[in-house]
This record gives structure tokens, C-alpha cells and sequence, in this order.
């Protein structure tokens, strides 16, 4: 999929990585809420291909988390869904894939939105200060995870790589992909939780049982 004519013309590009396994109402509204804050032109969501931090076995094939994040991104015109690490072989880096997306879109902006979580680890993620200084980081907020310490560690995140990481603060949605799959597999409802079409799609190809 060659997304440079969509994209020639943008100015500022927002970036959503994610296992999205599935991907959920969370990921939907910190992305859409970035778009609006921050005057994104576009979100392009980027599901990851094999992550390193991940455990395989519980992980659902990449096609199907691609084909996830289409089916509840669809109905939004400023969402696009990318390919680029579902479609290489082996681990893909954060830092790679902004790396490639930089080098195409040059005249553009990129952001990287994330939950609070990610960016308390993002010293454990590949070249950390390539990472933060090819983008700006996007950091949510996100239940279980205290306002005060992550303000704190995005201070010395931005005093240690001299970049600013911009915040989002957020109605806290307590969801996450592993408790819709454990819910899944106690057979308890989802639905509100991901979009119609996402569930439907669980459903019919028997995914987290
Ligand atoms: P898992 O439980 O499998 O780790 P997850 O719900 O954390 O799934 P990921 O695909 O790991 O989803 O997350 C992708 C990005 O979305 C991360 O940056 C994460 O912090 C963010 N995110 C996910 N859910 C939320 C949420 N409810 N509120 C804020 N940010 C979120
Ligand atoms: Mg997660």
C-alpha cells in the first residue's frame, strides 16, 4: 500500500503503535482526542509486527490485528491504517519504522501518541534519544497510572534528551486489550468496549478462546 498520495500534502501526521490485540476504545479515543488537541492532520495506525516484549503465544496473527484496526478505524476519514510492521518478517523498532516514515513524509510533522505506560518505558525501547527526537511524543493518561509521577518522569525525560514530550490528559477509560481478551475467554461480554465490526470479527474467527 503506497500511502504518498494521501499524504503528500499533510503537515502534521499523528502516529498510533500498537500490539492492538485487540485494539480498543482506549486506543479510538487517545488518538482522536490527539487529532483535535494537537491539529493532526491524519492518524495513520501502525499494528506492530512481531514486538520483542511480547509473548507470542498470546498474541493474535498480525493480519488479524491489521485487519482489526481497519474494521473499528473505518468510519473515521482522518484515521488510516498502515501495514509497514505487519507486513516485515521478525521484530519491528519503534525507531525503524519513524526512521522509514520520516524519510517519506519530510515535509511533515510526526507525533507519536501513546498511554502513560509507554512512555514511563520508553528508555527500554530502541535508541531512546533518536526515538524522541525524530517525533514528538504524545503522552496520555491512563487509569492505574498516577498524574503526578508520570508529569514527574516526563520532566526528566525532557531534561535528559533536551526534547519536549507533549500530555494529554484524558477521561480515564479503564480498558485494555488483555482484559478484553480474558473476558473473551470467560466468555463475558465486550461489546462497548471495541466496535461492532471488531467484536463481530473475534466472534467469527474464534480469536482468544
Ligand atoms: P495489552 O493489555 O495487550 O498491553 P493495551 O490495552 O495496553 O494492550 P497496546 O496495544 O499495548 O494496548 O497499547 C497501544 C498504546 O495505546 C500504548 O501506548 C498504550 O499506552 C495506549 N493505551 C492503550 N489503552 C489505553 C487506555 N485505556 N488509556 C490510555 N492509553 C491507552
Ligand atoms: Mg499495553
Amino acid at each position: 500500500i503506497d500511502w504518498s498520495d494521501i499524504i503528500m500534502k499533510i503537515k502534521k501526521i499523528g502516529v498510533m503503535g500498537g500490539t492492538f490485540n485487540p485494539i480498543h476504545i482506549g486506543h479510538l479515543m487517545i488518538a482522536e482526542q490527539s487529532r483535535k488537541k494537537f491539529n493532526l492532520d491524519k492518524v495513520i495506525f501502525i499494528p506492530t509486527g512481531s514486538p520483542p516484549h511480547k509473548d507470542e503465544r498470546k498474541l493474535a496473527n498480525s493480519l488479524d490485528r491489521y485487519i482489526m484496526t481497519i474494521l473499528a478505524t473505518s468510519n473515521n476519514n482522518n484515521f488510516i491504517v498502515s501495514d509497514i510492521e505487519t507486513n516485515r518478517d521478525g521484530t519491528s523498532y519503534t525507531v525503524d519504522t519513524l526512521e522509514l516514515l520520516s524519510k517519506k513524509y519530510n515535509d511533515s510533522e510526526l507525533f507519536f501518541i501513546t498511554g502513560a505506560d509507554s512512555i514511563l518505558d520508553i528508555e527500554n525501547w530502541r535508541d531512546t534519544d533518536r526515538l524522541l527526537n525524530i517525533c514528538t511524543f504524545i503522552a496520555a493518561t491512563r487509569p492505574g497510572y498516577n498524574v503526578d509521577n508520570v508529569m514527574d518522569e516526563i520532566k526528566k525525560l525532557e531534561e535528559k534528551y533536551n526534547k519536549k514530550i507533549s500530555y494529554l490528559t484524558i477521561a480515564p477509560i479503564d480498558i485494555s486489550s488483555t482484559q478484553i481478551r480474558k473476558r473473551i475467554f470467560k466468555n463475558e461480554t465486550i461489546k462497548y468496549m471495541t466496535p461492532d465490526p471488531v467484536i463481530n470479527y473475534i466472534y467469527n474467527k474464534n480469536l482468544y478462546k
